[in-house]
């Protein structure tokens, strides 16, 4: 055995562990249990064709040897992506801490205050400096949400009686190229007309619904939008502003001049580029919209004894409720970049981003007063951080990138610099020799950066932000270790223990898989360098691409979409753009199971499809019935099925090719939705089982860490017919021949993101891969086995197994006045996070152990299911004062003085005996989503605030 494999250290179980699991599940041999779980005629005949797997230290010199093809210029690019400085701490202690990178999206609250309160942190943030009441925990890059703040504000026109059946919405041609292609990709389905234009000979004419506005302008140029917000509010027409974060500390903030919407990203706030991403967007907007923003917001309640606790707000599962009356599918967003950049503001302040503001803009105004001492002309008259300069282009170019620096060149005639928080004397006066070279003239040396004068009062910030105690504290580097780490240990990640999460896929996110993200060689490239520059970069993704293409059995991928429900909306966009290629204009059709995933109607209204919900059968199949009478129904105007496989109820239906070959004859394609890859990679496929565009989510079968909901990263794979369409990128050249416009906003998505799929991959090889997914299979049925007798597991397959989740049932226990949220809060007291609640099935859990839990921790996880089953036996529904319902308990409880519950201390605490040795408490008790929802307060109070209230 090699014992330096990588797999050795992803695969949980020891081959020993393996004989009792196979004995326990009374199946003799691995390949037993797949026969009896995988229908045939679905398994691939060949092996995956993969590179030979590295070990870890192979793989970190790989790394290292591709990351130096990668050139890192100084680069001021600007377009929404600047330089930044990320604080050695942050990246310490958040970035390569696996307590913040492995956490699950804060669904149960009660063991997430840590992550809530960073994001709470984050929304006041971003409500401070843009100045409006309302910011949600992110979204997933400047160009998505500026697409969502058209889409919302489209949505909730029809509350003016005038605007009831506009479709206009004028967009400033001063808006980011990127933004401008994403707002095109997401117009079209909703027949949404965009008009772009200068914003200064906007008529503000009653056919239009809404506008968006740039913030300094892609040039660099600052307007003073007060009038122009003020004439388009008298028209009914709202207002989008796409501002950049850093700016706004010096500059008028879009809330004061009564922007209705403010979007943008916090790359800046610490981040590194990555080559696009992952970063965190912001979207923040008027308390009116409180329920029609998209993604998800924190807000402030009380646990059952009153005191503060946070917690998902309102929509938290829009989609899940709305479904294909929604209109977003935002789901996995960029937590771990939000809190990131949030504590970015923690760390520095209101005077340390001032202080960075002014050095930037300072920096900026220096090299725009010596460039036009040496005679260049500087177009900006009011500027922030871009200045845009009169020159040739091309000359400027040729000399910049031999002296290893880039800037933007919007025409022959100009060159755009835009100066960050990490430009030093020495970059400016590199800048100044470049131009003088030009100019063939002697270089001014500066020494240092002059504080100038600042931006026009007009438009200069007079308003204080930051100014709660948070941003206030710690801004030494021990006070802000120490706060971090308090947080970190409210919260439950897998470096404490498993988190079962059914369709979440919460496996291993290994170390050696995340190093390269600590690398400025792959951390500090800018997404729009011309593309010899990241030829480490290129040649990975491309790699990854391949390696994806193989693993899902068809003919091209798109790395673009930044979450599986963005992969969504991708594959059907795709899927829409081939009917059209064949005139098939008029198929809008969208078949979609009862019981799929809430983001897959949400994506197919996004995508201008229609939804026809098909039926399941008693054992949760797809009733294929009822799938074969719609899909004749509709065959004209059929365009798509959505398809989760194996399904959301955790099993492989054997019906599957006949089910994608109904939908062929009549005229569809097939979309799977890849969530459940983890139950297919190199056992099969979405080729083999006859679909044509599936999406993968990298954060679940790919290895990349939740983030405590993002970031995510969702390529989308698809057959030959449909590779022409994969999605661009206005800039630079990316995606099919016939490629649709941008599903994000940077041209390979969240690049840096991808590094952590591709040492996975890479590091397991052919054998490995498919050995996770045997080991995925053998784990959950291993548990199936244990809970057998104590709980009821909904699904099974023909042969009686289950895929790699499953299903158990929780409903009957509510004659006890039990429901499965006391299973869930009660799982706490035993150290563990919560299946997943509830989905597909109302009153469920859903158990999906991955390959990466050893049979130790599986059987610590069934001891607890069980005994927490024995303990709801002993509850009645007269009387709820019991463990299930008072869970779970905190420390604080344990420790008063005065103990009042009919069980003991024990009992509540420490039920079964591993968990002394590993205690993890609770900081909160159970919180009141009711009492939040109805006092929403979305950002950090003074906590004078709090006192009142108590
Ligand atoms: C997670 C999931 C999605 C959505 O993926 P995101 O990355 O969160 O957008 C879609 N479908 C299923 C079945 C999922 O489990």
């Amino acid at each position: 055995m090699k014992t330096d494999s990588f797999k050795l250290r992803h695969l949980g179980p020891s081959d020993k562990e393996v004989n009792d699991m196979l004995q326990t599940i009374k199946a003799d041999t691995i390949d037993q249990l797949i026969y009896e779980t995988v229908p045939d005629d679905i398994l691939l005949e060949k092996p995956l064709k993969l590179a030979p797997a590295l070990t870890e230290q192979e793989y970190a010199a790989h790394m290292q040897r591709m990351s130096s093809k990668n050139s890192v210029f100084k680069t001021y690019i600007g377009i929404g992506y600047h330089e930044a400085c990320l604080p050695a701490v942050i990246q310490r202690n958040i970035l390569e801490n696996p307590g913040w990178y492995t956490a699950y999206t804060p669904y149960q609250a009660e063991i997430a205050q840590g992550r809530l309160e960073a994001l709470l942190n984050y929304q006041t943030m971003i409500c401070d400096l843009t100045g409006m009441e309302l910011a949600n925990a992110s979204l997933l890059d400047e160009s998505t949400a500026a697409a969502e703040a058209m889409t919302m504000l489209f949505a909730v026109r029809s509350r003016t009686q005038k605007k009831q059946n506009t479709t206009k919405f004028f967009v400033s041609d001063e808006i980011l190229p990127q933004t401008l292609s994403l707002l095109k990709t997401r117009a079209i389905p909703l027949n949404i007309e965009l008009v772009v234009d200068d914003h200064r000979k906007f008529n503000f004419s009653d056919e239009f619904y809404g506008a968006i506005l740039q913030y300094p302008g892609v040039s660099g140029q600052v307007y003073d939008y007060a009038e122009f917000v003020k004439k388009a509010h008298e028209s009914e027409i709202k207002v989008a502003v796409a501002a950049d974060i850093l700016s706004l500390v010096t500059l008028k903030s879009p809330g004061s001049f009564d922007a209705d919407v403010v979007v943008g990203t916090t790359q800046r706030f610490g981040i590194p580029l990555g080559y696009g991403g992952p970063h965190a967007a912001y979207f923040a907007t008027r308390e009116e919209y409180k329920r029609n923003i998209p993604g998800r917001i924190i807000g402030v309640t009380q646990d059952l004894n009153g005191n503060r606790a946070l917690r998902m707000a309102l929509q938290t599962r829009e989609q899940h409720i709305k479904r294909d009356k929604a209109t977003s599918n935002i789901c996995t967003a960029q937590v771990l970049l939000a809190v990131m950049a949030g504590m970015y503001g923690v760390y520095h302040g209101p005077k340390g981003l001032q202080y960075i503001a002014n050095k930037v803009h300072n920096a900026a105004t220096i090299v725009s007063n010596t460039l036009e001492k040496l005679g260049f002309k500087q177009c900006n008259t009011l500027y922030f951080d871009t200045i845009k300069i009169q020159a040739d282009a091309n000359q400027i170019k040729e000399i910049a990138e031999a002296k290893e620096v880039n800037f933007y060149y919007p025409s022959d005639e100009t060159v755009s610099i835009s100066l960050n928080e990490a430009t030093s004397v020495t970059d400016i006066n590199t800048i100044i020799a470049i131009f003088a070279k030009a100019a063939n003239k002697e270089a001014v040396e500066i020494k240092e950066i002059p504080s100038s004068a600042n931006i026009e009062s007009t438009i200069q910030r007079d308003t204080d932000f930051l100014t709660n105690e948070v941003f206030n504290t710690y801004h030494s580097e021990t006070e802000l270790m120490r706060y971090i780490k308090k947080l970190e240990r409210k919260d439950l990640s897998l470096n404490h223990s498993m988190i079962p999460l059914g369709s979440c896929t919460m496996k291993l996110n290994a170390a050696s898989e995340m190093l390269p993200l600590s690398d400025p060689q792959w951390g500090n490239i800018h997404p729009l360098v011309p593309t010899v520059q990241a030829k480490g970069y290129q040649e990975i993704l491309k790699k990854l691409e391949d390696q994806l293409t193989e693993i899902t059995g068809f003919a091209a991928t798109s790395l673009q979409p930044n979450s599986g429900a963005q992969g969504e909306f991708a594959g059907l966009m795709v899927i829409r753009a081939y009917h059209e290629s064949r005139n098939d204009h008029h198929r809008n059709i969208c078949l979609i199971p009862s019981s799929a995933h809430g983001t897959n109607p949400a994506s197919a209204v996004m995508a201008g499809m229609k939804v026809v919900v098909t039926k399941a059968t008693e054992e949760g199949n797809i009733d294929v019935d009822d799938l074969r009478e719609k899909a004749l129904h509709y065959k004209d105007n059929l365009s798509a099925l959505m398809v989760t496989y194996p399904s959301t109820h955790g099993v492989y239906e054997s019906a599957i090719k006949e089910i994608t070959k109904i939908i062929h004859e009549n005229g569809g394609q097939v979309y799977m939705d890849g969530a459940n890859m983890n139950a297919q990679v190199g056992l099969t496929n979405p080729g083999a089982i006859g679909a044509d565009v599936c999406h993968l989510n990298l954060h679940k079968t790919f290895a990349i860490p939740h983030g405590g909901g993002g970031p995510g990263v969702g390529p989308i794979c698809v057959a030959k017919q449909l590779a022409p369409f994969l999605p661009g990128n206005p800039l630079i050249p990316t995606g099919g021949n016939k490629a649709i416009t941008a599903i994000s906003a940077a041209p390979w998505g969240s690049a840096l993101a991808c590094l952590i799929s591709y040492g996975y991959i890479t590091m397991l090889g052919t054998k490995g891969i498919k050995q996770a997914t045997e080991y995925a299979i053998l784990n959950a049925n291993y548990i199936k086995e244990r809970l057998a007798g104590h709980y009821d597991t909904l699904y099974s397959g023909e042969r009686g197994r289950a895929a790699h989740e499953m299903i158990i049932d929780c409903r009957p226990f509510k004659t006890n006045g039990i429901e499965v949220t006391d299973i869930a809060k009660r799982l706490m007291d035993y150290g563990f996070h919560a299946p997943t609640v509830s989905f597909p099935v109302a009153g469920t859990m859903m158990i999906e152990p991955t390959e990466s839990e050893s049979k130790a921790e599986l059987d610590r996880f069934c001891d607890a299911m069980i005994s927490i089953r024995e303990e709801i036996t002993e509850t009645n529904a007269e009387n709820l004062n019991n463990v299930l319902k008072n869970a779970p308990h905190t420390l604080a409880m344990l420790t008063t003085d005065h103990w009042e519950f009919p069980y003991t201390r024990e009992q509540a605490a420490y039920p079964l005996s591993y968990i002394a040795e590993n205690k993890f408490w609770p900081t909160v008790r159970r919180v009141n989503d009711a009492y939040g929802d109805r006092n929403l307060i979305c950002t950090c109070a003074p906590i004078e605030a709090y006192m009142e209230e108590a």
